[in-house]
């Protein structure tokens, strides 16, 4: 009996207190039930990181057309003779010491010139002394030419894909028999087309890098 007696306050507390962590305990409960709702194991940092990227992502779908570059990584003809390198040269037409703005490969009349990048035909037609003549932009004022073609098989305004048939070997306008004439234009001048020859990320990166830095040689 006296046991009994002694029991009840005791279960009388227990019984108050656990009241009373159930009412403190809900207010913590709620909060806890928000932050998972907001699925954000960051919390409200990492939801303005979510907006601030759907942002982001928005800024890229307006931009991504215009900033799309392709570089000239391939061969415009699967089999050709190298006959004229790029720069100062004798004119195999006109004689005298000029820049030659381009490459010349020599391959029968009719064999396939493809386009070295993905681009945007910007001119095909013939255009003075490049004869039948086919020029592509590549974005970032990157573009390449075709001249002395015998024929093409895209338009002005085409879009083209990198391999793409885009017309054949000729040796229509200044030309001393057929041939391709090749060229790699950056923002209107003519580089040398060799290092775009290549396929490789690494190689195109490294025919790319300019800088300064230090230089050197025997003369
Ligand atoms: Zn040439």
């Amino acid at each position: 009996m006296a046991a009994a007696i002694t029991r009840k306050p005791i279960t009388a507390l227990l019984a108050c207190c656990g009241a009373f962590m159930v009412m403190a305990a809900s207010p913590a409960y709620a909060r806890t039930d928000d932050a998972a709702l907001s699925a954000s194991p960051l919390g409200e940092g990492d939801s303005q990181f979510r907006a601030l990227f759907a942002d982001w992502k928005s800024l890229d779908r307006n931009t991504a057309p215009i900033a799309k570059v392709s570089i000239p990584s391939q061969m415009p003809l699967e089999k050709a003779t190298l006959t004229s390198d790029f720069g100062m040269r004798i004119h195999p037409v006109l004689g005298g010491r000029r820049a030659h703005k381009g490459i010349d490969l020599a391959a029968p009349s009719g064999t396939p010139v493809y386009a070295t990048a993905d681009g945007l035909v910007g001119m095909a037609q013939w255009f003075s002394s490049y004869g039948n003549y086919v020029q592509i932009e590549h974005g970032a004022g990157l573009e390449t030419r075709f001249g002395h073609l015998s024929g093409y098989t895209v338009r002005a305004g085409d879009r083209v894909t990198k391999g793409q048939l885009i017309g054949y070997v000729g040796s229509t306008g200044r030309s001393t028999g057929p041939h391709l004439h090749y060229e790699v234009r950056i923002a209107g001048d003519a580089v040398n087309p060799l290092p775009y020859m290549v396929e490789t990320t690494a190689q195109e990166a490294f025919a790319l890098a300019r800088g300064e830095g230090g230089k050197g040689g025997p003369e």
